[in-house]
Parts: C-alpha cells; structure tokens; sequence
C-alpha cells in the first residue's frame, strides 16, 4: 500500500478534490501577473459564492484557519472591549485566548462537551458586548450550533463564526444569517491541502475596524484593495501562489457539482459513519440533534474494543488499511473517535471501507 492510497478519514485534513492537487502542479506565476490577479478575484467571487455572501472583503487569508480566527479577532477589539465567548469545546477555547492577547475582556460561556452552544446564555452572560464569537462546528466534539439563532438576537454587538468546519459542508448563509465576521480552512468540506483561511467580513464590521490593530501581517487594513473592490493593489505580502490556483480549483469543483449536492453528500456520508458505528456497538456522542454531518464524533463504550486500546486500533486502521481517524482531544482523550467525512472524502464508498475494516480488527 502506498502513501498515495491514504483514505484521511480524521478531523482533517481530508482527501482534496482530484482538481486541487492537479493545480497545485501548475506553472509559477508572479504574484503582480495580470493572470493571477484575475485568477484571485475569481477565487474571492467562489469564495462568496459558498460563504453565501455579498460582502466585498472577502479573501483567503495566507495561512491555516487559526490565522482567520486571529484576524477575525485582532481587528475588530482591544482593551476596554467585552467579548462574549461560547465554549463547547477546543476551538471556543482558543476564541478565548485569542480575545485575551488583544486585551480584550473575554467571557467565557462554557457548556458541557457534546452540547450546543446556547444562544440565551450567551446573551445573558453580558448586557452590550462588543462581540459574540462561537464555533459554527466544534471539530473537537462533532457538534454544530446554531449560528443563525445568535445573529438574529446579537442586537449592537459583531458575531464572529469560526466556519472551519462547516463552509462546503453544512448550510451557511453569512448575509440571511446576519454574521459579521467568518473564517473557515482549506483543508476540511472545501478539500484542499491545509494552508489558507478564507475570510469574509460585512461592510457594518469594516466601519468598527481598528485602525492599528496589534499584528502587522493580519491587519486587514492593510488588504484595503479588498475592501474597495477593483482599485490598485498595494503590495502586503507574497501570495503563496499554488495554495490559491488550488484553492481556486477546488471551489471549482464544489460550485460545478452544486452546492447542495455537496452539502447532501456530506450529509449522507456522516449518516452513513454514525448509522455504521452504532451497528458495530458505538455510541453517538454529541448531543441528538445537534450532531455534525461532515465530523462524527463516537464514543466507545469500556470493553467494546476487547484487549485493544483506542489507540492500536487506530494504528491498525492506518497501517492495514491505509484509513485514518482522529483521537478525542482534552476530557474525551482515550473515549471519542473523530471520522471525518469531508471534502472528497465524503463518499460512502470510503465508509464502507471504514466500516469493513473496523469490523475485521475488532470482532
Ligand atoms: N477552528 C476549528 C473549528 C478547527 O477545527 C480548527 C482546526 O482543526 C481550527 C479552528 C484551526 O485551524 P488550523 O488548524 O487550520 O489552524
């Protein structure tokens, strides 16, 4: 078995789709060429066209989904500011340490893993924030929130979405939904490699923009070619070119099939894992109703792996079968799997397969 056979079955990355990697592989171009310049604002159009969003400010940052969050953050408050965090998991959490280092006051709105974040608590948790941020799917506990219910109750204050999981994947409606700010990653429902975190903000955000925000590199600012539209661009940075041809490639792919048959797909293949699962004497363990369908989160009930661990059996998966899942993270270390059905991976035949060789290791 070869490298190249890898089925990336785990929070992410995933499989990408067949046109990103070939365009990864396509000729250098300078990053002023009137051919790439036209190639990015294509990919920026691509990039509403899933966020579902008119917002002119709307790109790829250069580097993972964390540096989305950074950016979604550091701009918008600083000292004497209140941001209202929820935290269900990983991801809120570090919304929370990322709201600190600006000197921002954070409130952290902790639930219980496995649970949605509550919308009343939040607005209860502070009269007038600045901001409300919450994870639109927790990848830490395969459970997605309701981000459209917190829009609709943020009265003054910016909603910041962390969509990492969820654009390409789940419905998302930045603009019907009333979210001012969110970023997503490259490597999970758009399937590409990891490496850009595309980045949407409304017109009402850039009128509250800091004017020197504490990062220089993430200073939005700075990208002000974005936020006219058209215009000169400023040189900022040197793009890193075949991220964003493959990017481009891949939005491609997802827009070509049609969104809705991409979120269908994800859909049907995270029904497929959790239905698979619980054939096999696994639980389900984030809260019914709320569970993700493109990250299933399974609890393993003691004994059921017999004189395995957790662990070995995620071993065997990779080096047998050339499958890989993720672990759990924090309190769920040791008790969770994490199955990724996203991007191109998204496909009961890679289920089928994941189901078949779990039931050869285990029973
Ligand atoms: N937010 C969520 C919900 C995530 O799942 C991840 C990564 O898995 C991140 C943020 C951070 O993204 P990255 O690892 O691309 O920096």
């Amino acid at each position: 078995m070869t490298l190249s056979d890898r089925i990336l079955m785990g929070p992410g990355p995933c499989n990408p789709y067949p046109e990103a990697v070939a365009a990864l592989g396509r000729p250098m171009l300078g990053h002023l060429d009137p051919e790439f310049i036209a190639l990015l604002d294509e990919t920026c159009d691509r990039l509403r066209a899933v966020f579902s969003t008119a917002n002119a400010l709307t790109f790829p940052v250069s580097a993972t989904g964390s540096a989305g969050m950074e950016a979604a953050i550091v701009n918008f408050v600083g000292p004497g500011d209140t941001v209202v965090v929820g935290v269900n998991g990983v991801f809120g959490g570090r919304m929370v340490d990322v709201v600190q280092r600006t000197g921002a006051k954070a409130i952290s709105v902790d639930h219980e893993w496995g649970q949605p974040i509550d919308t009343q608590r939040m607005l209860d948790a502070h009269p007038s924030p600045a901001m409300y941020a919450m994870v639109h799917a927790e990848t830490s506990t395969g459970v997605e929130s309701d981000i459209a219910a917190m829009g609709a109750n943020k009265g003054d204050a910016l909603l910041v979405a962390d969509c990492v999981t969820s654009l390409g994947g789940v419905a998302l409606q930045i603009d019907e939904w009333d979210i001012d700010i969110a970023y997503s990653g490259t490597q999970k429902c758009l399937g590409v490699a990891p490496g850009l975190s595309p980045l949407t903000v409304s017109p009402r955000a850039i009128e509250r923009l800091i004017p020197v925000p504490p990062s220089w590199y993430l200073d939005l600012n700075m990208i002000a070619d974005y936020v006219t539209g058209g215009g000169a661009r400023a040189y900022h940075h040197t793009a890193p070119i075949s991220m964003i041809m493959s990017l481009h490639a891949g939005l491609g792919a997802v827009l070509e099939e049609g969104l809705d048959n991409v979120r269908r797909r994800h859909q049907e293949a995270g029904d497929a894992v959790k239905a698979g699962m619980v054939d096999l004497g696994f639980e389900l363990f984030a809260a019914e109703g709320h569970r993700l369908a493109p990250l299933s989160s399974i609890a393993i009930p003691d004994g059921r792996l017999g004189s395995l661990s957790e662990a070995d059996v995620r071993g065997r998966l990779l080096t047998d079968y050339g499958i890989e899942i993720g672990g759990g993270l924090g309190p769920v270390a040791g008790k969770v799997w994490r199955v990724g059905t996203m991007g191109h991976t998204a496909r009961q035949r890679n289920v089928t397969t994941l189901l078949a060789a779990l039931g050869e290791i285990i029973d």
